[in-house]
């Protein structure tokens, strides 16, 4: 198109550079295993952590609502969207993440937009992880407080951000719960305390620890035995929950606020009846099903002993988020495209998404895979790993 040679051009070099993305349909559901061109390929790829996209509870909870309610909502929260169904959810969580309130949200992208954008203003500072999510650092260019970085979970680096912020009206130090291209946990005892010591305010964004981690799925601040000690947590609703969107649990001011000035809430309709009614089927489900994290768990431990054993680089993984590192970034998508040869969707991740020459293939394991399917999927990594030269 004339006007946009420069897109053309820019696309053609990430071609050329073995970094353009293609979307990859799926055919099936959201399974252990899941059809991708006609083949059946074990999903390593997706936040299905516990498996709940197809839970037969959240769809017959999601179908009911429909029936009821309807397909949508036809309004933002704000003026005709909100129907009882929107607010029980939110008592229901805010109950289960012992916070005094929550608010929910399109999607945990847009609670860190809304969060950050609203109430830090320029009299504030917000103190960030450098390794923090796309939507941390988005929010972060949206307020028009002072910003500063700190070394990834460098918590020198974070005192000294401190120490020389005693002049702004409020700090708020943010971080990932669990980063999600590594699958590290943020050292969040320690970072209270700092936060503590120069009075600053906590924000931990749990969209990869929420339903996955504390006791059934409540977060790193519940894994740490932190209640009450951390200030905001945004949480997401569309990984181990299985449906879709973004929560934050506060206090009732921390709602209030949002709803009066958080612009995505504002300014975007509210979720569909079927997506509150099976985020909240899910949440029952955490409560009362909790032998699935427990087999997320033993998934996460027995795949990454494998791919230890087998020699590969998983990093600081800690988390069923499991990093295959390659380094190259070329090398890194012919070992996702070989994989997938030998059955397996690993999806390669490259710069920008992770620093240049951390190239890796990401995996994730859930709970619905089966011992037999971890087995498989191993020996396809040892089959294109050795012909890669990524492993002896
Ligand atoms: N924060 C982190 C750390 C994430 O990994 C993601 C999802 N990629 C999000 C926020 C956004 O969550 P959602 O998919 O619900 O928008």
């Amino acid at each position: 198109m004339k006007g946009f040679e420069h897109l053309e051009q820019e696309l053609q070099d990430m071609k050329d550079a073995g970094t353009f993305r293609e979307l990859v349909p799926i055919e099936s559901d959201q399974a252990e295993k899941v059809t991708i061109d006609g083949r059946e390929l074990i999903q390593l790829s997706s936040n299905n952590y516990l498996g709940l996209t197809t839970h037969p509870r959240l769809k017959l909870a999601a179908v009911k609502a429909v029936e009821k309610y309807g397909a949508g909502t036809g309004s933002v929260r704000t003026i005709a969207g909100t129907f009882n169904m929107h607010n029980d959810f939110e008592k229901k969580l805010a109950e289960f993440k012992h916070t005094e309130a929550t608010l929910v949200l399109q999607s945990g992208f847009t609670a860190n937009q809304a969060v950050l954008a609203s109430i830090l203003s320029k009299e504030d500072v917000v103190i960030s992880d450098e390794l923090n999510h796309a939507s941390i650092i988005d929010g972060i260019r949206l307020t028009k407080a002072d910003r500063k970085i700190y070394k990834h979970v460098d918590m020198k680096s974070l005192e000294e951000a401190l120490q020389t912020s005693g002049d702004y009206r409020s700090r708020l130090v943010v971080t990932d719960g669990v980063f999600s291209m590594d699958g590290n946990i943020a050292p969040l005892p320690e970072i209270v305390e700092l936060c503590e010591k120069y009075d600053a305010i906590i924000m931990v964004d749990d969209a990869h620890a929420s339903g996955v981690l504390g006791r059934n799925g409540r977060g790193t601040v519940d894994h740490f035995d932190l209640n009450g000690r951390v200030h905001i947590q945004v949480g997401t609703l569309s990984k181990a929950v299985g449906v879709l969107g973004g929560y934050i649990a506060s206090t009732q001011a921390v709602r209030d606020y949002l709803i009066q000035k958080g612009r995505p809430f504002l300014f975007s309709t509210s979720h569909p009846p079927a997506v509150t009614a099976a985020c909240s089927e899910a949440i029952d489900v955490l409560l009362e099903e909790p032998e699935l994290i427990e087999r997320l768990w033993d998934n996460t431990n027995y795949l990454k002993k494998g791919l230890k054993k087998l020699g590969f680089d998983t990093g600081k993984s800690e988390t069923p988020i499991t990093p295959v590192i390659v380094g190259d970034e070329r090398k890194s998508h012919e070992f996702s495209d070989k994989l997938r040869e030998y059955g397996v969707f690993a999806q390669g991740i490259a710069f920008p998404t992770v620093a240049k020459g951390q190239a890796r293939v990401r995996t994730i394991v859930t709970a619905e895979h089966s011992r037999k399917t971890l087995d498989e999927a191993l020996k396809a990594f040892q089959k294109a790993g050795k012909e890669l030269h990524i492993i002896k």
